[in-house]
């Protein structure tokens, strides 16, 4: 779930250990740790060096800064908890009985209690609680000289999700690599090669990486590498730059500021605007196959999963395709009646969201073709499905995801111009279409005006407990990503629910101290939103609604308003969600929260 970087080279490996593993703060962890070997010991070798802590590097930045740290080879690990408490001692690395094995380990090993008591009354002595432990003992008892060797006995042998990057002290010069559902890249460079879950560890010192596929374990060694296949390089295609704050407090204020660009960057050379229609490059190769299509299932989770709702909306309404939505966690477990003329689509910002890709995975034996949606290029769910688009949303650093949220809604709704095409969407709704999503971005921009309203909003709410986000139709699952971002980073309670849906049990809730942000624009359903507004009214919850600009009644029933320009009502919620974005980002802020870091999340979920 959280990072891992490692270092073989000839330069010390501590310093780039520490910087890598500071480019992966932003995933959120609770502890971290490193294990260095002295590449080229004197006659008395130093001993190697193992660190672990619990807590922020940050917090003990002085220390470490301290250390003079000598080798050439070492691994270095961000926790998020999964088995075992935060602790000391549950931290990566972990190692074996003889101390002669070192190991971090990303994701989670289900069959870990079978394998612990098989190994204990076997002999082995474990020291942590944490799953990832077993793989050292494992390693250690089938070590026979050759680390690689010992890494694919054990790996035959584990159920779950895993990257790892192991070091023995006995078959030194080397790092071995594997990975399975959980991302693991190689970094290139001159004379040295580096490892790390997240391109963002690596890129200051090399831009070739390869992506490491599932079930392949690769060897680095100081001047040479291998993997059991041959692989392509990869370049980078996001700067530093990008991934850098440029002044905003937050990355997610930052992120935020960049929806419009999102929206820019997903529809740029895209739109096609005298046909009607829009160019998908990606969907080329199976362009026929979706003309077939006549019902999708969309696929994804958290805020991912709010955008393909809409995107349900707009693909029934436009392109007249049956869509449902699911997440990816039940769907993996459901009993899927599917046929040929299915197709998944599957939306994930990064592309490694386990829940997704095992849902993938069961479509894929199915037979059914497969669709993704993702911005990361060369990630497992780019590689796996059998055609997808990419966002292009650029790095996102905060855990909690927002311009990629945008960049998805974009893409859905091109993808509904596309599939509408093929089918009875006519030219000229199809013009219609393509040209509002080009004015989006200046209309995005115009919405981020509001930002100091909204951050005298946030100060007048921030300190009611309790909040619901009602919405309908296209702003029905807005209301939805509007709570769960307010969750994510305030911990206040929040829920999202439909507007109609307020009366059949949840109003009972409503009083003077649980307001309710309503996404009212002046569209199809807004009567009926001004009526479930009424009756929050009624018993007294305060409520603030997002509305349309030019809509000045709406003034005299609610206590804030927000305004949004009029563009189509497909795609509305790519402007009545920033301010939400904004609402959510300012009110922790102002409770003083590590916005871009909650607890208890990580960016990418890589575990079930
Ligand atoms: N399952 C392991 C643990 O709980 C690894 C978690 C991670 O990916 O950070 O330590």
């Amino acid at each position: 779930m959280c990072g891992i970087v490692g270092y073989i080279g000839k330069k010390l490996a501590f310093p780039i250990l520490l910087s890598g593993l500071k480019r992966l703060e932003y995933r959120g962890y609770d502890s971290f740790g490193f294990f260095v070997l002295d590449s080229n010991p004197p006659a008395t070798p130093n001993k190697p060096f193992l660190f672990k802590k619990v807590g922020k590097i940050s917090e003990a930045e002085g220390e470490l800064s301290n250390l003079k740290v000598d080798g050439g080879i070492g691994i270095a690990h961000t926790r998020w908890a999964t088995t075992g408490a935060v602790t000391e001692v549950n931290a990566h690395p972990h190692f074996d009985c003889r101390e002669d094995i070192f190991l971090v380990h990303n994701g989670i090993i289900e069959n870990y209690r079978e394998i612990k008591e098989k190994l204990e009354k076997e002999g082995h002595k474990f020291r942590s609680q944490c799953d990832s432990e077993v793989l050292c003992h494992l390693i250690e008892k089938y070590f026979n000289g050759n680390l690689e060797e010992a890494v694919r006995k054990t790996l035959k042998e584990v159920r779950g999700a895993y990257g790892i990057a192991v070091i023995s002290k006995k078959d030194p010069q080397k790092i071995v690599l594997a990975k399975l559902s959980s991302p693991l890249l190689l970094g290139i460079g001159e004379d040295e090669f580096l490892v790390a879950s997240d391109p963002a560890a690596v890129i200051t010192h090399t831009r070739q990486v390869i992506n490491l596929d599932d079930n392949e374990i690769a060897v680095i060694k100081p001047d040479n590498f291998f993997i059991l296949k041959e692989k392509p390089l990869v370049q980078i295609e996001w700067t530093l730059e990008e991934a850098e704050k440029k002044g905003y407090p937050h990355f997610m204020l930052k992120e935020i500021m960049e929806e419009p660009e999102a929206i820019e960057n997903a529809i740029r050379g895209r739109l096609m605007i005298e046909e009607g229609s829009v160019k998908l490059g990606g969907l080329d190769s199976i362009s026929e196959k979706l003309r077939e299509i006549n019902r999708l299932i969309l696929v994804a989770c958290g805020t991912a999963s709010f955008a393909a709702r809409v995107g349900e909306y707009m693909l029934e309404e436009y392109a007249e395709i049956p869509a449902e939505v699911d997440i990816g966690s039940e769907f993996r477990y459901r009993k899927p009646v599917v046929d040929k003329n299915t197709a998944g689509i599957f939306v994930s910002q990064s592309g490694e969201t386990a829940d997704t890709l095992a849902a993938l995975k069961e479509m894929k034996q199915k037979g059914i073709l497969t669709l993704g949606i993702t911005n990361v290029v060369g990630s497992a769910q780019a590689r796996e499905t059998d055609a997808g688009v990419y966002t292009r949303s650029g790095p996102e650093i905060a855990v909690a995801s927002t311009k990629a949220f945008l960049g998805q809604l974009a893409t859905l709704a091109m993808l509904t111009v596309y599939l509408g095409r093929q089918r009875e969407m006519a030219l000229v709704m199809g013009k219609r279409i393509v040209s509002e999503l080009a004015k989006l971005p200046e209309l995005a921009k115009d919405v981020l005006k509001s930002a100091p309203e909204i951050e005298k909003l946030a100060k007048k709410y921030k300190d009611y407990k309790n909040f619901w986000f009602i919405g309908r139709k296209y702003n029905a699952p807005i209301a939805s990503e509007g709570a769960l971002k307010l969750k994510e980073i305030s911990y206040l309670h929040a829920e999202g629910v439909a507007g109609g849906e307020l009366k059949h049990g949840s109003l009972a809730l409503i009083d003077e101290n649980f307001p309710t942000v309503a996404i009212c624009p002046s569209d199809s359903v807004y009567e009926k939103m001004v009526s479930n507004i009424q009756e929050i009214k009624a018993r007294g919850g305060p409520v603030i609604a997002v509305a349309t600009e030019g809509n000045e009644d709406i003034k005299k029933i609610v206590d804030d308003v927000i305004y949004i320009p009029k563009t189509l009502e497909m795609l509305t919620p790519m402007l009545s969600v920033i301010p939400l974005h904004l609402f959510s980002y300012y009110v922790a802020a102002l409770l003083g929260h590590d916005v871009d870091r909650p607890k208890n999340l990580a960016k990418s979920v890589t575990v079930e």
